[in-house]
């Protein structure tokens, strides 16, 4: 709309100029006496509108492009008028106006659409030749003038340039928009080559990726074996460790493999250190017990070629004749551990599936195992020495005194509690010095481990316990034995000892006991004094001649 406010200054300008021209054309008509009435109304009209076009634009009327072309128009019609009437100097100034407004059409209507451009020019043309053919049709009138033919063509070649002037301008701006739309389709396939070029950077990297999450899916799947045989190991080093009895401790291993690994037969054997005695587990998820046959396949040396072997063995698609421990069990994955120490294998832990391809070639983690397992058998080995060193005699392996007293306190607890008896008997080697003097205290240590493994066997048979109670005497506890009971199986013992002969050098060597019985509650109403009674009757038995058994007479 600036754009209209600035040319209609303009041309407010031109149009005052031909206002001031028709003004003194009108003043030279009036004194030259030629004045006709079409002139007054055409000039008339002239003033009025270069009036009106004053009003519109002091009211800024002229910001519609309506107004300001319908009094562009009028004016139009009326040049057109001056032009067909008869004063012919008259024609040329009214072309000249007439040229002038459709130039400034032209130039005003530069910023509208090429339509409306068209249609501006179009009916530019129109006023010309309606004028015309009014003036020749109705008013009769004839223009023969050559002036006139110059007119209409200079009117039509500037019509025609205009016309030109718009299609050029067009196609320019066809052009540009060709050119501008090559650039964006350049630019598009640039882009579209650049999207090809990241989406394959894209696929690249995806790919990439993928390995990398495979990668990753495969180090996750490894640390998580990992972390399930650490929590295994763990579970079996908990178990394991809780117990330190050999027997125990096979029945956790086998146990805790069987839960932890998810076999469904685990075995284990064990030699002890000299290898001539072996302890064994079989246990199974099926319902038989195959004990006896393992201990059939152990004595029949099956297993031997394994103990040879420090060699774990893993086979995960077993030939059932390879393995004839086996028996009548459905196995696809067998694994033999060996159990060393010093690189001799004492023992064998077998874990059987039925599937194939069960166990993993991580050797290390069954090596864990095995190790674990080692360290508990030898620390059970270790608490079993001590256990024994604390209750066993070191030179007749029978009870020791502190065993003894302490069991003894407990069977007095229940015979009193239900009120049942106990007999007590202690004897003593006689003259066991000499022995040791005349034969040594080799001799003499053989003597004693002669009398206690006697004793120990007929005592046992009889559901009592022995022990050394100290150098050459012992003590016997019969629990529910009456005294009389009580003197038939000492008396068995005192034979026994007597009997059996030992030899120094070809010579016989027999010895003789000197014993003491007492009995709770019948010779002795006080269990803790029983101990003490049964040794004065053992005294008893030395004052009076040795070799014999006194029986505690005191009832109270
Ligand atoms: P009696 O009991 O008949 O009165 O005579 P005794 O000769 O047996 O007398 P005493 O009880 O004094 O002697 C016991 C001896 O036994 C003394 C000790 O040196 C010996 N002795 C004790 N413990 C052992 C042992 O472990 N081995 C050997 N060889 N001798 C032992
Ligand atoms: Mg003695
Ligand atoms: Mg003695």
């Amino acid at each position: 709309m600036d754009r209209l406010l600035r040319y209609e200054k303009k041309f407010l300008k031109i149009d005052n100029s031909i206002l001031l021209i028709a003004t003194a054309l009108l003043i030279l008509y009036l004194f030259s006496g030629r004045l006709e009435e079409v002139l007054w109304y055409i000039f008339a009209f002239a003033f009025l509108t270069q009036i009106i076009n004053y009003i519109l634009f002091f009211f800024k009327y002229f910001q519609r492009y309506e107004i300001y072309y319908l009094i562009k128009y009028l004016k139009i019609i009326l040049v057109a008028f001056l032009i067909f009437q008869e004063a012919s100097f008259m024609d040329s100034i009214g072309s000249i106006l007439y040229l002038l407004f459709f130039i400034e059409i032209v130039i005003v209507s530069g910023s509208h659409s090429k339509i409306s451009q068209y249609f501006l020019f179009s009916i530019c043309v129109f006023p010309l030749f309606f004028v015309y053919l009014i003036a020749s049709l109705y008013m009769k009138r004839s223009f023969d003038n050559v002036l006139y033919l110059i007119f209409f063509i200079a009117l039509f070649v500037c019509v025609l340039m205009g016309l030109v002037y718009i299609i050029m301008e067009n196609v320019k701006e066809l052009n540009n928009q060709l050119l501008t739309q090559k650039r964006i389709t350049e630019k598009a396939k640039e882009t579209n080559k650049n999207l090809v070029d990241a989406q394959e950077k894209i696929k690249i990297a995806h790919k990439q990726l993928t390995i990398k999450n495979a990668d990753l899916k495969q180090a996750y799947k490894k640390l998580n074996f990992a972390s399930s045989e650490m929590y295994i190991q763990n579970e079996l080093l908990k178990y394991i460790s809780t117990s330190l009895e050999i027997d125990s401790l096979m029945e956790m291993v086998t146990d805790s493999i069987i839960g932890a690994i998810g076999v469904d037969t685990c075995s284990i054997i064990i030699y002890n250190d000299s290898k001539d005695e072996y302890q064994f587990k079989i246990k199974s998820t099926y319902s038989q017990d195959y004990s006896s046959q393992l201990d059939q396949h152990i004595k029949s040396g099956v297993l031997d070629s394994f103990f040879e072997s420090t060699q774990a063995i893993i086979d995960n698609n077993v030939e059932k004749s390879k393995y004839p421990f086996l028996d009548d069990r459905v196995v696809g994955s067998l694994m033999i551990m060996p159990l060393t120490r010093d690189d001799l294998t004492y023992g064998l832990l077998i874990a059987e599936q039925k599937a194939n391809n069960r166990f993993t070639d991580n050797m290390q983690f069954f090596d864990g195992i095995a190790t674990e397992i080692s360290i508990a058998i030898h620390n059970a080995n270790l608490y079993a020495k001590m256990e024994e060193l604390a209750t066993h005699d070191g030179l007749t392996k029978v009870y020791n005194r502190t065993f003894i007293q302490k069991h003894f306190s407990e069977m007095i607890k229940n015979a009193i509690m239900n009120k049942s008896c106990v007999s007590v008997a202690l004897f003593d080697i006689d003259k066991f010095k000499r022995i040791n003097d005349t034969y040594g205290h080799l001799f003499g240590d053989e003597v004693i481990k002669m009398t206690a493994r006697v004793t120990e066997k007929i005592v046992m048979l009889n559901h009592g316990i022995m022990g050394r109670f100290g150098g050459e005497e012992f003590v016997i506890i019969l629990p529910k034995k009456t005294t009389e009971e009580a003197l038939e199986i000492v008396q068995e013992v005192h034979n026994a000892i007597k009997d059996e002969a030992l030899y120094h050098n070809g010579e016989q060597i027999n010895i003789d006991v000197s014993i003491g019985v007492a009995n709770y509650p019948e010779t002795c109403k006080n269990p803790s004094e029983l101990l003490n009674r049964a040794d004065l009757a053992m005294y008893h038995s030395k004052e009076n001649g040795r070799g014999r058994i006194t029986i505690d007479n005191r009832e109270d």
